[in-house]
């Protein structure tokens, strides 16, 4: 096979054998490539700014991921949109009176967690109308790196690093089980997912076993970050929405 480097394949290789999750790891790779053209695009691109406009810039975590990559300028031009927007709809609101004694007004007096519907054309106004942009990408990697990793799922090196434990992360392994096509990769993923949770389980009982205070003497050693490495399976790697 004459493929780069870089391919996804290579990527998701490469995340197999370091034990994380390929498609976390290959898509948030995927991500950030894209936050980095994301910000020329959107200070320069009409369609771009729109999207970026409607949604608010980005949500609270690619906001932050955005942050790190620079472009304080182009920043600045996709959040004053939204800065102006939010002004125009504080100066123009009013609030909205209803009757008293109305059902709505005497729902709200006795539910503190109901909104109030004098400000709910306000909060509208100030409410994003677009998908982040960097979690729709997210959304296509995801589902494009899962589809790498199936169509290799019988290659002899991805096999050997699944074997030495390198897993898909549970949201990925959910999103793989609803991708994947035919019962030979169905069997051979299913096969290696319970290979790996369950001697992941058996790390986990071994460092629980040996945190309890009659073995405080022995060293917990290889178990000794198995927390951390659950944490990653259940919720994903860092740094993805
Ligand atoms: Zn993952
Ligand atoms: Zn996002």
């Amino acid at each position: 096979m004459a493929a780069s480097k870089h391919t996804p394949y290579f990527e998701s290789l490469e995340a197999l054998q370091a034990g994380d999750c390929p498609v976390c790891v290959t898509s948030k790779r995927s991500v950030d490539r894209y936050l980095d053209t994301l910000l020329y695009e959107a200070a320069n691109d009409p369609g771009v700014r729109a999207r970026t406009r409607a949604a608010h810039g980005f949500c609270r975590l690619h906001a932050w991921q955005m942050r790190r990559h620079g472009g304080s300028l182009e920043m600045a031009i996709i959040y004053r949109d939204v800065v102006r927007d939010a002004a125009a709809a504080l100066e123009g609101a009013t609030y909205v009176r209803g009757t008293r004694l109305s059902p709505r007004a005497l729902a709200e007096a006795v539910d503190r967690d109901r909104p109030n519907n004098a400000t709910a054309p306000l909060v509208e106004a100030l409410s994003p109308q677009g998908e982040c942009p960097a979690c729709r990408i997210q959304l296509k990697a995801e589902a494009m790196n899962v589809d790498v990793l199936l169509e290799h799922l019988a290659d002899e090196k991805i096999a050997a690093a699944m074997d030495q434990g390198g897993s898909l992360c549970l949201p990925h392994l959910r999103l793989a089980l609803q991708r994947v096509r035919g019962r030979e990769a169905h069997d051979l993923l299913l096969e290696r997912a319970r290979r790996s949770y369950s001697a992941l389980l058996a790390d986990l009982d071994e460092m629980i076993r040996l945190s309890d205070y009659r073995f405080r003497d022995q060293q917990l050693g290889d178990v000794g970050d198995t927390w951390i490495t659950a944490i990653a399976r259940v919720a994903g790697e860092d740094g993805l929405a």
